[in-house]
């Protein structure tokens, strides 16, 4: 067996809500504007699209507790909450129906988006990358199982900052459900144990600051709360 030519890279993974184990994070998916509310705070008609999708890597992600470093390049780091989707099974072209069986589990994770960047990226007809993909850029909470939880398709999703609510709405707003999001991104490749989802937010998307405490929940599964750091 040959051996790396540099350290093997450490394996990104998430908490498990009821277990001491830990969940494997291979690719981590990002739906774009997935409730009608957010995407016309953006300045867009929620009505004439259909879904899209951006990547994180998955070391992106962190855990939602303790600190967040303040990203470099921005000055317009904005909190984006979502229900985090956690795939269990394998498939390739899964059908609406077949979509919930693939699901392990979900959680609780913050999209953190350099606004400016992205507006930037935008104008220019640029990949959201540098945007949506920097260090820590995905803190997730503990996944809860679908054993515990089921299929949550309704439940309050909210976000504070210092104690202000920020974000609040509702999963049942949700423009593309759960299982039309597993299939269309299915149609385009396979997806695998490991693979998230981070599934939209709603309204109420704003600045971070350095010092910033974030909370944020959906009900069901549950609440994180961390700092955001000076700038680095
Ligand atoms: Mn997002």
């Amino acid at each position: 067996m040959s051996e790396f030519a540099v350290p093997a890279p450490v394996q990104p993974s998430v908490a498990i809500a009821t277990s001491n184990a830990r969940f494997p994070v291979r690719r981590v998916f990002c739906v774009g504007r997935n409730y009608a509310s957010h995407a016309r705070e953006m300045g867009n008609d929620p009505d004439r699209e259909p879904p899209f999708f951006f990547m994180k890597p998955s070391d992106a992600v962190v855990p939602a507790n303790g600190t967040i470093p303040y990203p470099s390049l921005t000055s317009n780091l904005h909190h984006e909450v979502e229900m985090v989707v956690a795939i269990g099974r394998p498939g390739f072209n899964v059908s609406v129906e077949a979509a919930p069986d693939h699901v392990w589990g979900y959680g609780v994770g913050i999209d953190l988006t350099r606004r400016d960047v992205q507006d930037q990226a935008k104008k220019m007809s640029r990949p959201w990358d540098w945007a949506k993909g920097f260090d820590s850029s995905g803190p997730c909470g503990a996944l809860v199982p679908v054993s515990e939880i089921g299929h949550p398709s309704t439940g309050s999703i909210w976000l504070n900052v210092n104690g202000t609510p920020r974000q609040s709405g509702d999963l049942n707003e949700m423009i593309w459900s759960v299982a039309e999001i597993i299939a269309a991104i299915s149609s385009s490749v396979a997806i695998a144990p490991g693979d998230l989802i981070f599934s939209g937010t709603p309204a109420g998307v704003a600045a971070l600051n350095p010092g910033d405490t974030v909370t944020a929940g959906v009900d069901g599964i549950g609440e994180i709360s961390f700092h955001i750091s000076g700038v680095s």
